[in-house]
């Protein structure tokens, strides 16, 4: 409970970026992707199995791989060998949403996977926002 208010505080406050682009259906964000809890990447098959009991829309996935950095790397049964999601009407609220992400993320240098088709760009020029303060 507490992460799905914490979750959706931060789709509130968040992004003073605007998405934009399309989905090219690379299926690169349904494979070797990074799951996080509590802000961090998931490195353990003990807080894969946590996030599992928390959401069964985790159950989807399996782990694929170890990323350089030591995190788990997960991919998700449902997508087809055509990089289309085999339960796209029933997919979770992280797959219909993405690549939504936080202004935080972003400024960071935070970006969509290589390849997607979406970008960011912020809603007003830096300087409006340098006027404003
Ligand atoms: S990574 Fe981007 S372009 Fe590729 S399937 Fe996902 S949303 Fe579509
Ligand atoms: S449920 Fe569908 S959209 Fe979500 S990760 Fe799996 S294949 Fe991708």
């Amino acid at each position: 409970m507490k992460n799905y208010i914490k979750y959706y505080i931060q789709m509130l406050s968040s992004s003073k970026f605007i998405r934009k682009g399309k989905c090219l259906r690379c299926g690169a964000c349904c494979r070797n992707i990074l799951l996080y809890i509590e802000d961090e990447p998931i490195k353990t098959q003990e807080q894969f199995e946590s996030v599992k009991e928390w959401d069964k829309h985790y159950c989807s996935f399996y782990i694929s791989g170890r990323s350089e950095t030591g995190a788990l790397l997960f991919t998700c049964r449902e997508i087809g060998d055509d990089n289309l999601c085999k339960v796209y009407h029933f997919r979770g609220l992280g797959c219909r949403n993405y690549p939504k992400v936080n202004s935080k993320f972003l400024i960071n240098g935070g970006k969509p996977l290589d390849g997607c088709g979406y970008y960011f760009e912020a809603d007003k020029p830096f300087k409006c926002y340098l006027k404003n303060s």
